[in-house]
């Protein structure tokens, strides 16, 4: 985070990161035999995991998905920035949990509002949010997220990514998002795709988007 202000820890960073380019290169052949089409795409995305090896993608929309993976990947090759995930799916019992949390600690559901929403508002909760590590690699996401749909929504989340169709418009914070309440099984990615997919252009690639 403030990696300046602690030269071994971006030392420390800058090790990991080559390191983790050395094995993303060495697993390139592994990742042709099972995927040839994709096999640096599949190589960083093993690397990846091996780096943040806490971070969990499952439950994420499939768009959502598809738009981090390649992004990253992205990222890792053309500018040798690391991207993982601190958080991306949760279920609505977790989501109330911390938002639970948040309230106690902060003493009010309007102080708890400015970094936490409730389930029923919640991006993580629809699969559609992501937060994401190093502060660099989030700042690599704000710079060329929007080429996969990929958009930071808040300003005092530098973390936290959604997946949009649209560019949305940044909000101050998250008290100030107004998202129409949804029933679960309505999500967006759950609907019938719409004829032109509402696709980022990198989907429209012949490789296509990541299972
Ligand atoms: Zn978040």
């Amino acid at each position: 985070m403030h990696r300046s202000a602690n030269p071994p820890l971006a030392i420390k960073a800058r090790v990991l990161a080559s390191l983790t380019r050395l094995v993303a290169v060495s697993l390139v052949p592994v990742a042709f035999c099972r995927a040839p089409g994709r096999a640096r795409f599949t190589a960083c995305q093993w690397a990846l995991a091996l780096r943040f090896p806490a971070e969990d993608l499952r439950g994420l929309a499939p768009q959502t998905l598809a738009a981090f993976t390649h992004a990253r990947a992205e990222a890792f090759w053309r500018d040798k920035q690391l991207i993982g995930l601190t958080s991306g799916y949760r279920d609505p019992a977790e989501q109330h949990r911390i938002f639970a949390a948040e309230v106690a600690r902060t003493g009010s559901v309007a102080a708890a509002r400015l970094r936490v929403l409730p389930p029923e508002e919640s991006g993580h909760v629809r699969g559609l949010a992501l937060d994401v590590r190093p502060t660099e690699g989030a700042l690599w996401l704000e710079r060329h997220g929007w080429r996969y749909g990929l958009y930071r929504i808040y300003d005092n989340e530098w973390w936290h990514f959604e997946y949009r169709t649209v560019a949305p418009v940044r909000l101050p914070s998250p008290a100030a998002a107004r998202w129409p309440r949804r029933t679960h099984g309505d999500e967006p990615w759950r609907r019938a795709p719409r004829p032109d997919g509402g696709r980022p252009p990198y989907m429209n690639a012949t490789a296509g988007p990541a299972a």
